[in-house]
């Protein structure tokens, strides 16, 4: 198995609603503020590659109907071909590891755009209010549900609606059936925007929108070249249209993918 290709997916996601993402329990008490949502060391919030991989990789589990987290291990399993095995089954098996070959899909974290940041550090716009430099505390009611009576308020820190990351996956082709595959990962992208990333998603936190897609297909050729590649797509992901993608994409590796 040799590389034939890569696909460059870049954007933006922006949140719709507020995001809270990062939230561990032992980070509780910071501030008195609940559940702090993960930043840099520079102290802005992001968004993990993890995070957003790990969130595309169950909801196409979800949809599939497998576990929550697929350790299937099956040797043609596409979600573990492009994810990668779950943890479970990565021990014993360096044979079957070589045989579907490396992760396809590499999700990079995902870092305020340099508006927001400035919008946000000026408290302009829609940032006017923040209560801290890059986000806003909100009150939620945790209810006991076994006294079923509300509880002390909370404070949650969320990053901002409105607020823009920039956004870049690299997707690895090594044979000519990733092609087709990679109509997964355009699906769990459209799935997430009916869904939720982070934390309180039944409370309406985190709903995100992908926009300014660009996709470009740098085949091998390229690479041996310095050429950048071809630009596949650009714009919105609601008019993304995949099979007529793949078929570009194919056409481009055509060469690379005997
Ligand atoms: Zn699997």
């Amino acid at each position: 198995m040799k590389l034939i290709g890569k696909l460059l997916i870049n954007g933006e996601i922006e949140a719709l609603t507020g995001l809270a993402i990062g939230g561990s329990k032992s980070d509780v008490s910071i501030g008195g503020i609940d559940n702090n949502v993960i930043k840099t060391a520079g102290g802005v919030p992001f968004i993990p590659g993890s995070s957003l991989k790990g969130k595309f990789r169950s909801l196409l589990e979800r949809k599939k109907g497998k576990e929550i987290v697929c350790n299937c291990g099956e040797k043609n399993c596409e979600i573990c071909v492009i994810f990668g095995k779950g943890m479970k089954n990565r021990k014993n098996d360096k044979e079957e590891k070589s045989e579907s070959g490396p992760t396809r899909l590499y999700v990079r974290d995902a870092y305020l755009t340099e508006a927001t940041k400035n919008m946000m550090e000026n408290k302009e716009g829609i940032f006017s209010n923040l209560e801290l430099t890059y986000t806003e505390i909100k009150w939620e009611n945790t209810i006991d549900r076994v006294q079923s009576k509300a509880e002390h308020p909370r404070q949650q820190e969320r990053v901002p609606a409105g607020s823009k990351f920039e956004f870049n996956m690299v997707y690895n082709l090594l044979k000519k059936d990733d092609v087709a595959m990679f109509k997964h990962v355009i699906e769990a992208m459209n799935l997430l925007e009916d869904d939720y990333l982070g934390g309180n998603g039944s409370r309406g936190y985190g709903r995100v929108k992908f926009d300014k897609l660009e996709i470009v297909c740098r085949t091998v050729a390229d690479y041996e070249a310095g050429t950048p590649g071809q630009t596949i797509y650009t714009g919105t992901l609601p008019d993304l249209k995949i099979d007529p993608l793949i078929d570009e994409i194919l056409s481009l590796v055509r060469e690379e993918a005997v």
